[in-house]
């Protein structure tokens, strides 16, 4: 069973009754806006957007919210920016930093837009809002009457839970200075039921500088802001959410998770949503992670692959397992063939998990009529794109023995696109590929054995009527036989005199893209 089908399955049983009385599920996500979003949210923003959907495509009404956290504090400054301009804003609330770039409200909008961006992209947008906005409307409020009300259970909770202790005098919120804008340098030293009392100092948090203000304020209506495990559990009823996971790290014994739960059966007094854990997206490669220190971003990401590919790959992968992708290496060619396969499965008919995800894979609106047509493969077409001498879509009607729809010609045109995207920023040198115009210098260091295979291989293919890849590869095959050559000693020498490597494209199709008297020549060209 698709793992989505099993998480929605578990939603529609615990909330049956409101269902039947056709009342809305509410799904929710947040991500704090502190800089270019990692592409581990992904999963996060696939696990939320993938149950909103199966509810839907089950016909149940379904809201789904995502939030910009604009009102988190700056707790770090990311690494791309300057660490000079942006210290004098640490601990104040994103949203009244400036955006590092113009035309952008505030420091949350600018990162929390590009990220929606994204979301819209690859079919996983929902109804935006923003942090700030839901404490300023007051529907924060009744939690955070609640909280303050009820410190002392909240510090029972959390040594209960989470083995941690909070000192007695320690008020769960933190209310923005009146003077200097900071929320993680103030302190709460009492609650007398309508307001607090505060003070603004360096001693709160050691990365936020305070002012020395003492005050005293309404928590309420977007003065304060509760520490985050009481955030999510005060969002919990706020949105009133029936379903919310999280990142893997929250939900381990005694996390946020169990924390945010039992502060909203206890405190709250409401019951906290459904929810599973999302486990980590591993990105490796050092062009992915270094490239102008911007880590690996939920954006790269979706520069680097197609809509359709690129939720393949966050859907196929049960929710609670690791996915791990290195673009330098062969993911994306081996993620494209998968495509491929479950592709030709679901047009043929099968009705199972693989065709289930290919479904998926695609945005609700297109799931009525995906287009059959011909997928060749992405590594096939990331060696036409470096031949320049190739007409690709003369290739692909060759590969598929018919003339070309205009479907096909559009999946051409987009793996062609990704294929040069792929080889220009990340792909690994072996995938890089340059048929040589002139017999190429490594040629020299041939052993003799070698080139003689090479020109018997001259010949063979000179006699050939049939210059196709098939064809080829059995008569290569012959003639290694035939030298006593192994597979590695033999095709090395022929990729070495045509590309000046070691390395190449499956050897018979890839002789069959050139000319059969420029292959005949060239193999000749040793002896
Ligand atoms: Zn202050």
């Amino acid at each position: 069973m698709f793992w989505a089908e099993k998480v929605t399955d578990d939603v529609v049983r615990k909330y049956s009754d409101k269902i039947e009385k056709g009342e809305s599920l509410v799904v929710r996500d947040e991500k704090t806006a502190s800089g270019h979003v990692h592409v581990g949210s992904l999963r996060s923003a696939a696990l939320h957007a993938i149950v909103a959907d199966v509810l839907r495509m089950r016909g149940i009404k379904t809201d789904f919210f995502f939030e910009i956290n604009d009102f988190d504090p700056m707790d770090g400054i990311p690494k791309y920016l300057d660490e000079k301009e942006y210290e004098k804003y640490m601990g104040m609330p994103l949203n009244m930093i400036p955006s590092p770039v113009e035309g952008f409200d505030n420091f949350a909008e600018y990162y929390g837009q590009e990220y929606v961006e994204v979301l819209e992209k690859i079919g996983f947008g929902a109804e935006v809002y923003r942090a700030s906005e839901l404490y300023k409307s007051g529907k924060m409020n009744g939690s955070i009457r609640k909280v303050l009300d009820n410190r002392d259970v909240i510090r029972r909770i959390y040594m209960e839970v989470s083995k941690s202790e909070k000192a007695e005098d320690w008020y769960p919120i933190n209310v923005v200075c009146e003077k200097c804008g900071k929320l993680s340098s103030t302190k709460v030293t009492d609650w007398d039921g309508e307001t607090v009392a505060y003070t603004c100092s360096s001693n709160v948090q050691e990365w936020a500088e305070g002012c020395g203000h003492e005050g005293r304020i309404s928590p309420f209506d977007g003065n304060g802001k509760l520490p985050w495990k009481l955030d999510w559990a005060a969002k919990f009823v706020a949105m009133d959410v029936d379903f919310e996971g999280g990142g893997k790290d929250h939900y381990s014994k005694g996390g946020a998770r169990q924390v945010a739960e039992a502060i909203t059966r206890e405190v709250l007094e409401h019951e906290p949503p459904c929810g599973v854990f999302n486990e980590f997206f591993l990105v490796g490669g050092k062009k992915m992670s270094s490239s102008k220190g911007n880590a690996a971003t939920a954006k790269a990401m979706a520069e680097l692959l197609p809509v359709h590919v690129l939720r393949l790959l966050l859907l196929k992968t049960p929710i609670n397992r690791q996915i791990s992708f290195d673009p330098e290496g062969d993911a994306i060619p081996v993620l494209f063939d998968t495509f491929d396969r479950l592709a030709e499965k679901y047009w043929s008919g099968v009705e199972d998990d693989d065709t289930q995800v290919f479904l998926y894979s695609h945005l609700p609106s297109e799931r009525e009529n995906i287009p059959k047509r011909f997928l060749p493969r992405f590594s096939q077409i990331a060696f036409f794109v470096q031949m320049p001498h190739m007409d690709i879509e003369e290739e692909v009607r060759e590969m598929k023995g018919e003339d070309l729809t205009s479907e096909d010609k559009e999946e051409i045109a987009l793996r062609a696109k990704y294929a040069r995207m792929w080889l220009d920023n990340y792909a690994d040198e072996k995938f890089i590929f340059e048929l040589q115009k002139e017999l190429p210098k490594e040629t020299a260091d041939l052993p003799e054995e070698q080139k003689k295979a090479l020109s018997l291989l001259a010949d063979a293919v000179e006699g050939m009527d049939v210059f196709d890849g098939q064809t080829l590869h059995e008569k290569i095959h012959e003639v290694k036989e035939a030298t006593g050559l192994s597979p590695k000693e033999f095709f090395s020498a022929i990729y070495v005199v045509f590309l000046g490597k070691e390395s190449g494209p499956k050897v018979g199709w890839f002789l069959s893209t050139l000319e059969k008297e420029f292959v005949t020549e060239r193999l000749r060209l040793l002896t």
